[in-house]
């Protein structure tokens, strides 16, 4: 079987003496991993192509046990959002993210497609919210994934969150809990009303609207620790590139 589709490139490793193991997300398949043979000679004409958030036009051959890239063009590489450390780091951060909570098979790979190429846009023209759209696409990914509870609801008995009480997040459901349910609950943390209210905004609403937002940084980390913490629940692990910064 021959595929020829786009691809963004989401995580590389090394295999044998000259090969890397590619995972990608494409546009017609889905996440697919697959050997990019020969890519670590120096002179791989694969050199500067397997960057991590590349947009390549790829072609790839199943063959009985692997998929095999055969050909690769890059469409767009997003170079302003890889010139300086800080930048790089976020893109690890969301790759991995994305390497992660993604399954194998997972049917809705064409909005979470969408959804990043949405995103790499408006990191690279609006960089001054950089940190608000990290945290949208982080929000965005748990959400497609079912990885985040609905917000309205208490993610313990299901009734509508009363928005006058005290708010807790429970890291056992991923979701808000109500007042009645937080007894028996844990580990649970309590979040201020603006915390939550900019988590639901996240969750609803699309970027263009989600980047006119003004905040306090102490609400966006809050959010931020949160959210890496039910990622790492969900995926057993914790995220590297983490230990570098937030
Ligand atoms: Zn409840």
């Amino acid at each position: 079987m021959h595929i020829h589709t786009e691809a963004f490139i989401l995580h590389k490793r090394k295999f044998q003496d000259y090969d890397y193991f590619v995972t990608l997300l494409t546009r017609s398949h889905g996440k697919i991993t697959a050997i990019c043979k020969g890519s670590r000679k120096i002179t791989s004409k694969y050199h500067g192509q397997l960057e991590i958030f590349n947009l390549n036009q790829i072609n790839l051959y199943k063959s009985p046990r692997n998929f095999i890239i055969t050909e690769s063009k890059i469409k767009k590489n997003y170079s302003k959002l890889k010139i300086d450390f800080k930048s790089t780091q976020t893109l690890l951060k969301l790759s991995e993210i994305l390497f992660y909570t993604i399954p194998e098979e997972y049917p809705l790979f064409y909005e979470l497609f969408d959804l990043i190429e949405k995103h790499l846009y408006f990191l690279e023209e609006y960089p001054e919210k950089s940190a608000l759209i990290k945290e949208a696409f982080k929000i965005k990914i748990c959400q497609k994934n079912g990885i985040l509870s609905d917000l309205n609801f208490c993610s313990h008995c299901e009734n509508k969150l009363n928005p006058e009480k005290k708010f807790y997040f429970c890291f056992e459901n991923n979701g808000l809990i109500c007042d009645k349910c937080i007894q028996n609950k844990s580990p649970k943390k309590e979040i201020s009303l603006n915390t939550v209210k900019l988590l639901k905004f996240f969750y609803l609403n699309p970027l263009n609207e989600i980047i006119k937002l003004s905040f306090l940084a102490r609400d966006l980390e809050e959010i931020q620790n949160i959210l890496n913490t039910i990622i790492e629940n969900h995926i057993h692990k914790k995220l590297h590139s983490y230990e570098m910064n937030g």
